[in-house]
This record gives C-alpha cells, sequence and structure tokens, in this order.
C-alpha cells in the first residue's frame, strides 16, 4: 500500500472545516437576508462597508462586484484611460494588468524583487514617462510592499497609488494596514482569499473622499440622481446576501491572521535547514501569509514528490504578465523580466487555510525535508 492510500489527503485549499464550525450561523445570515427581501445594497452592505473602512483605518469603503472591478473602478476613478501608462509587477494575479488594458491604458511593467517577490521600488522612477499616471503595487501573498520609498516617488512625479490588496487583507506596512497608504486600495472577497464570500465579491478603501463618491457613482452606471447619467460607469455592486455572509466571518479575521502567521512559523522552523527560499520577514511588515510560497529550482519534482504523499501545492503564478498572448501588443520577450521569469519557475505554494492543524502542517514541511534529504 502507497503513503496516499494510507494517510488522509492534504489539500492546498478547504473551507470545510470553516463552513462547518460556522454553519448555523451562516445560515441565520441567509434566511435573515430572505426574509428582509432587500437583495441590493442593503444594510448588510453598509455594515459591511463601515466595517471593512474601520479595519483598513480607511476613512470609506465601498462595495463592488469583485476584486477585478475594484481595480478597474478605482482607475476610472483616477480618469486613468487611453494613452496613460500604469506601472505595474509582472508576477501577479492577471486581474492587476488586465484592469490596466480595461480602462484603455497601457501596463508597463517592472521587475521584482528577488526576496520579496514584490515589485522592485527601486526600478520604477526609470520607467516613468510623460504618459505614466499611476502605479498599481501588489502585496502579493499577503506580504506589504516597500510603500515608503513608492509614496516619495509618486508625490515626485504626480503618480496615482492603486494598492492591489486583493491577498492582503489586513496586512501593515510600518505598523499602517495597507489600503489607505496609498490613494486607492482593492480588495477581494473571492472564496479563497483571507476573507472570503459565498461567490464574487470586492471593496474599494480610500481616505479620498472625492474618489470615494466618484467610486460609488461608478457601481451604479454613474447614475445621480437615478436615471440620470453624468459618467459612464458599469453595473458593479457587492451582493447583499454576499456582505451578510462576509459578516459572519468578519470577526474572525484577526483569529484566522494570527493562525495563518502560526502555521507559516511552523512551516518556516522546519523548513530552515532546506535548500528552499523561504518568505522573506521584512522587518516593515506584517505578513498576513494568503500563501505560504518558497522557491526552489527543483520546482517541478518537489511538487510532484508531495502529490505522491497526497499533500496538494500550487503554483502562483507559472506565466509573468508579460508573457501572456492577450498582451503580445506591448512587445515584452521573454529575458525582459528575469527575476519574475525564474520566480515563475521555481515557487511553490504550500497549503495555508488557518484550519490547517499542526500536526498537518508539519507532515507538509517534513516531507519538503524529506525530499531534499533522498
Ligand atoms: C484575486 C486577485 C484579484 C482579483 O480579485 P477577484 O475578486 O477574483 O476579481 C486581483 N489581484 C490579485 C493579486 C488577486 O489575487
Amino acid at each position: 500500500m502507497s503513503n496516499s492510500e494510507c494517510t488522509p489527503k492534504i489539500p492546498g485549499f478547504s473551507l470545510a472545516r470553516q463552513n462547518n464550525a460556522l454553519r448555523e450561523e451562516l445560515l441565520a445570515a441567509i434566511a435573515a437576508v430572505i426574509d428582509k427581501g432587500n437583495f441590493i445594497l442593503g444594510e448588510n452592505v453598509q455594515a459591511l462597508e463601515q466595517e471593512i473602512a474601520a479595519y483598513c483605518d480607511a476613512a470609506h469603503a465601498i462595495g463592488v462586484a469583485n476584486g477585478s472591478d475594484a481595480l478597474y473602478l478605482s482607475l476610472l476613478a483616477c480618469g486613468i484611460g487611453q494613452g496613460d501608462e500604469v506601472i505595474t509587477t509582472p508576477f501577479t494575479f492577471f486581474a492587476t494588468a488586465g484592469s490596466i488594458e480595461r480602462v484603455g491604458a497601457r501596463p508597463v511593467f517592472v521587475d521584482i524583487d528577488p526576496d520579496t517577490w514584490n515589485i522592485d521600488v527601486s526600478l520604477i522612477q526609470e520607467k516613468i514617462t510623460h504618459r505614466t499616471k499611476a502605479v498599481i503595487p501588489v502585496h502579493l501573498y499577503g506580504h506589504s510592499v516597500d510603500m515608503d520609498p513608492l509614496m516619495e516617488i509618486a508625490a515626485k512625479n504626480n503618480l496615482k497609488i492603486i494598492e492591489d490588496c486583493a491577498q492582503a487583507l489586513g496586512a501593515k506596512y510600518k505598523g499602517k494596514k495597507v489600503g489607505a497608504i496609498g490613494d486607492l486600495g482593492c480588495i477581494s472577497f473571492f472564496p479563497t482569499k483571507n476573507l472570503g464570500a459565498f461567490g464574487d465579491g470586492g471593496m474599494v478603501v480610500t481616505d479620498n473622499t472625492e474618489l470615494a463618491d466618484k467610486v460609488r457613482l461608478l457601481r451604479v452606471h454613474g447614475s445621480k440622481p437615478k436615471y440620470y447619467h453624468n459618467i459612464l460607469g458599469c453595473n458593479s455592486r457587492l451582493d447583499e446576501l454576499q456582505a451578510a455572509i462576509l459578516r459572519v466571518k468578519f470577526p474572525l479575521l484577526p483569529e484566522w491572521e494570527m493562525r495563518r502567521r502560526a502555521v507559516a512559523d511552523l512551516y518556516s522552523g522546519l523548513l530552515a535547514k532546506t535548500p528552499v527560499r523561504l518568505p522573506l520577514a521584512a522587518d516593515y511588515t506584517f505578513n498576513v501569509f494568503h500563501q505560504y510560497t518558497i522557491q526552489t529550482g527543483k520546482r517541478d519534482e518537489l511538487k510532484a514528490y508531495l502529490e505522491q504523499r497526497g499533500i496538494s501545492s500550487t503554483v502562483y503564478y507559472p506565466l509573468p504578465m508579460h508573457l501572456q498572448k492577450v498582451f503580445a501588443h506591448l512587445g515584452y520577450r521573454a529575458g525582459d523580466f528575469p527575476i519574475a521569469e525564474k520566480a515563475c519557475a521555481e515557487v511553490l505554494s504550500l497549503p495555508m487555510y488557518p484550519e490547517l492543524t499542526d500536526d498537518e502542517a508539519a507532515r507538509v514541511a517534513n516531507a519538503v525535508v524529506d525530499f531534499f534529504a533522498i
């Protein structure tokens, strides 16, 4: 009998334990929305907006349909479109760069820092032209971008900063929550994110009242008063039912963050003796470990080995943005961003969710240790 037949499998991600623990409360919250019958922009959306704004130390939060739209509407609110350039990282989920194209602007990529996998802020200045209007830093895997030097560049060049916080709700930079450090912050409530709905959902946070009003208007087709339209928006609202579900989970988020950090500590302790690159604990960041990601030249062999042992692991992300077919017209080539390209070939995310037990985490880490001991 092989290993995988006698030991339970460890999925890369699972909501089963979380949902089972909260089942009664979630059903009650859903029933309350059905009874109330107020399905669009109701009291749960409003309450969640206030709760998330407070959590992010932001003055405003606006619920939208998903994290991708949060980015899209933020760019629109900043007046970014045709002829403009927006600087971002090539090592991210597609939506970051996709949102720039969606408003008609041009994504301009900058390579990443090999230690944090986030945009290398020291390479941004040389990419700024008279067309550059904004930078979208992505707090990848829950680890904050080095924001101080970025905000300095933004101030000097009159650029907007739109933080992609889809993986980093609750993460901090020098003690301050990410999201409202820049002009706008974009959150995703996709089911696998640190605070996940039972479907799509997203939010924009900001300290800027004018930008908040603009996003609020854009999410309802620019309609104000109702049926009168002065600007072109779209239909992108956070669902009342999703907001009710998120409000059941939200009070547990700080506890979940601490548990993710504890699992990360356990991984890092056991993996310290292996040759893999571990997530860097930069002193400026409070990492909320959306993913626990390691880097090794033997990535594919390690992934197959873990799979044999019943352990799922995932590659975020296998192809950088500048080599995506949809961006071929931008004219980038393989070799343009060597650090991002190497990361795509070498990173591997281990199972990470707050419900993972110490025993399971140890089994994962020890399997990695065994792989390198062969
Ligand atoms: C998930 C994610 C998004 C998009 O969020 P959706 O809610 O899925 O649209 C954007 N950027 C990053 C980095 C993400 O991980």
